[in-house]
C-alpha cells in the first residue's frame, strides 16, 4: 500500500522496548490512529523530535494492519514552551487525552484538532488565564462529543436564571427546579459557563472569564466529564499538581 500523508497531533506516546514508541496520533483525515516509530528514541532518528508527545508533525506512515508504521515526520508546531512548567504541562497532556477521548478512528477530527491546538497555544503563551482556558476546554470537548448539556436553561423548566448542575443527570437547573445532589453554581459561573458553550471557538479563545468563576465551572463538571468522556487519570494527576 502507498504511504498516507496526514497532519496530527501526538496525543499519546508510550514507550514499547528500548528504542521504539507506540504513538495515538489524532489525524486530520484518519481519526485517532495508533502509529508505531521504530527507533524513535534515538537521538538520530530523523523524526525524533518531531513525533515526540504534543507535536504537531506532518506524519507520512504506512497502514500494517490495525495500525499504521511511521516512515517520516515533519514539525509543524512543538509547544516546547508548555514544558517550561509542570502545571502547563500537565493541563496540556490532559487535554491531549480529552482530546483522544473523543476521536475516534476513521472519522475526520479536524474540529477537536483546531480547538487543541488554538488551546495549547493559548495555554504556551499565557494568553488566556490558567483555569479559565480549562474551563473553555472542557465545555468545548463536551460540544464535540455531543454530550454538552444546554447551559443556557433550566432542564425542567426552562427558565434563564439557572442555579444549580446536576452532574450525574447532565442538567442546569433553576432555583426552583434545583433538586438533592445538585451543585449550586453561582450567577458568574452559570454565565461563563453558558458564554463558552454559546460562543464560536474564536471568541471563546478571546474572552477573559474570571478566575473563581472558571475555577467553580471545572469543579462543577467535573464529576460529568469523568462519567461521558474519560481522561480522569490525567484529570486527577492536574488537580493534584494545581492542588484542586
Ligand atoms: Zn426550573
Amino acid at each position: 500500500m502507498d504511504p498516507i500523508k496526514t497532519m496530527g497531533i501526538v496525543a499519546r506516546a508510550r514507550s514499547v522496548g528500548e528504542n521504539d514508541m507506540m504513538l495515538t496520533v489524532i489525524s486530520e483525515n484518519l481519526g485517532r490512529i495508533s502509529v508505531w516509530a521504530k527507533g524513535i528514541k534515538s537521538l538520530k532518528h530523523k523524526a525524533h523530535a518531531s513525533a515526540a508527545h504534543l507535536c504537531y508533525s506532518e506524519f507520512i506512515i504506512k497502514p500494517k494492519g490495525d495500525i499504521y508504521v511511521l516512515s517520516e515526520a515533519a514539525l509543524s508546531e512543538s509547544f516546547y514552551g508548555l514544558r517550561n512548567s509542570l502545571e502547563s504541562l500537565s493541563e496540556a497532556v490532559y487535554f491531549a487525552a480529552l482530546a483522544e477521548a473523543v476521536s475516534a478512528e476513521g472519522i475526520e477530527a479536524k474540529d477537536v484538532i483546531k480547538l487543541l491546538l488554538n488551546s495549547l497555544h493559548y495555554l504556551e503563551h499565557g494568553k488566556k488565564d490558567f483555569f479559565d482556558i480549562r474551563l473553555m476546554y472542557e465545555i468545548k470537548i463536551l460540544e464535540i462529543s455531543g454530550f454538552l448539556p444546554d447551559m443556557g436553561s433550566c432542564a425542567k423548566c426552562g427558565s434563564e436564571n439557572t442555579a444549580y448542575f446536576d452532574g450525574a443527570a447532565g442538567e442546569m437547573l433553576c432555583e426552583n427546579c434545583g433538586r438533592q445532589g445538585a451543585s449550586g453554581v453561582s450567577e458568574d459561573c452559570a454565565k461563563l459557563m453558558k458564554m463558552y458553550s454559546s460562543s464560536q471557538l474564536k471568541d471563546a479563545l478571546n474572552f477573559r472569564g474570571a478566575r473563581d468563576a472558571a475555577t467553580e465551572g471545572i469543579c462543577v463538571l467535573q464529576r460529568f466529564l469523568a462519567e461521558h468522556i474519560g481522561a480522569v487519570k490525567e484529570r486527577n494527576y492536574l488537580n493534584n499538581i494545581i492542588g484542586m
